[in-house]
């Protein structure tokens, strides 16, 4: 049987790196396995689903590289889960209730004030027809709850290792609203069986849903998949990321953070691990490096500065090529590869290659402090072409004719051509300054 795993999340906000990750491992594990990933949309909670957030998961993923083999949409199958309802009822599993959210909390208040779990005592389940016609006479709805069998339910965790639970420790779930629509704790179900999910990869906010889900399988004739529960990343102080979505959206790390996507991807790929974080500029490294049996238990910590650096040590290794795009979106459609090389070095985000890109093709208004200096060494430029052994001929020149050396030979220099005091190497940027140009500055005007 060939892997098969699934992404599914709802389409009711932003990916958030936390989400992402899950997307990531599961992708990676699908091509390591030679399996297949299928993007699942659970969108039956319709209040909160847009299609707009479904367009920027889409989006997202596709940024990162992690292509779908298959695409599902919960919302398209509602009459397949209405089919797997009503033999769910018909065995029994299902089983109607009427007690409104007050009622539950109060009967789940009274039991927490005796020290006892919350968990449903099933009242519903004596009723009496006559009891059921009279609550429905005056109005009351039936939602429906999944009769847990009071047994052991154990997995081996692909993370965790073996999971027990007591089925009788576990609230029958409520697997249809009163409006008739079905729950994720079934839609999942019957989707992961339909779609022959082999291994269900998720957060271990999920793991008591697993036990449920596991019984939910068998009932309705579905194999088990494996399972794997991650743990969920925090920030650097420990504290989970929903407080602080909005700026750890994988739309707002690439569109505002100037992120990359392999920069993302090598880390969070590797977030959690035994791997030492490294710079990878293919997803197919990451496949190669890839074993699941490497996610450790403990919380890993996403840091946000841990991630900047990574671009900028991606963005030193990336050829033209892979940002060609990127930098013509930032209006430098002129730029070529002896421009890219010239200053990726200096690079954290693409975006700042616009920089240089002024220093080099623009007007630069020099720190020309050094007048009679600067005149000395305008007057030693050599006629073009240049390349890139015209400032060891040109500074050779300089040295040796005013008997300056190091920073004091190259600090005036480097502030007259670029009007700064660090940048990338001058023998990269002289050439693409151009001599008309070097000349005007070095004699103190704009250029
Ligand atoms: N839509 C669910 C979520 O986003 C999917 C969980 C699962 O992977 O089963 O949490």
């Amino acid at each position: 049987m060939s892997v098969a795993v699934r992404f599914a999340p709802s389409p009711t906000g932003l990916l958030h790196v936390g989400n992402v990750r899950l997307a990531l491992v599961n992708w990676l594990f699908a091509r390591k396995a030679g399996g297949s990933f299928l993007l699942r949309l659970d969108d039956t909670d319709e209040e909160r689903s847009k299609p707009e957030y479904a367009e920027g998961i889409e989006r997202d993923l596709t940024w990162l590289g992690l292509t779908w083999d298959r695409f599902a949409r919960e919302s398209d199958r509602y009459g397949r889960y209405d089919e797997v309802a009503a033999a769910l009822k018909a065995s029994g599993r299902l089983y109607p209730c009427y007690e409104t959210p007050e009622e539950l909390n109060l009967k789940r208040a009274s039991l927490v004030s005796q020290g006892r779990p919350p968990i449903y005592d099933r009242a519903a389940l004596r009723l009496s027809d006559a009891d059921r016609a009279r609550l429905e006479s005056e109005g009351r709805k039936p939602h429906w709850r999944f009769k847990l069998e009071h047994t052991p339910v154990e997995w081996t965790d692909l993370v965790r290792g073996p999971v027990h639970f007591e089925g009788a420790a576990l609230s029958d779930p409520v697997l249809i609203r009163e409006d008739g629509r079905p729950l994720y704790t079934l839609t999942s179900v019957v989707d992961d069986a339909d779609l022959a999910i082999t291994h269900v990869i998720r957060g271990e906010d999920h793991v008591a849903n697993t036990a449920v889900q596991i019984q939910i399988f068998e009932a309705v004739g579905g194999a088990v998949p494996v399972f794997a529960h991650l743990p969920l990343l925090t920030d650097a102080a420990g504290q989970g990321l929903s407080k602080r979505l909005g700026s750890l959206s994988v739309a707002s790390l690439r569109e505002e953070e100037g992120i990359e996507p392999m920069a993302l991807a090598s880390l969070l790929a590797k977030l959690g691990t035994s791997d030492a974080i490294e710079p990878r500029l293919t997803l197919d490294e990451l496949v190669a490096e890839f074993d699941i049996a490497k996610v450790s238990r403990a919380t890993p910590k996403f840091d946000p500065e841990e991630l900047l650096r990574l671009n900028a040590r991606i963005l030193h290794l990336l050829p033209f090529e892979r940002v060609a795009g990127e930098l013509a979106a930032l209006g430098l459609a002129d730029a070529d590869a002896v421009f890219w090389e010239a200053v990726r070095p200096n690079l954290s985000r693409v975006a700042e290659a616009r920089d240089w890109w002024a220093v080099t093709h623009a007007p630069v208004a020099p720190a020309a402090d050094d007048p009679a200096f600067l005149a000395e060494a305008a007057a030693l430029l050599p006629e073009e072409p240049w390349d890139l052994s015209t400032w060891g001929t040109w500074t050779g020149a300089v040295k040796a004719k005013t008997g300056r050396k190091g920073k004091d030979l190259f600090l005036p220099l480097r502030r007259a051509l670029t009007g700064r005091d660090h940048g990338p190497e001058l023998k990269n940027l002289l050439p693409l300054i151009g001599r008309t140009r070097a000349q005007k500055r070095l004699a103190g005007e704009t250029a």
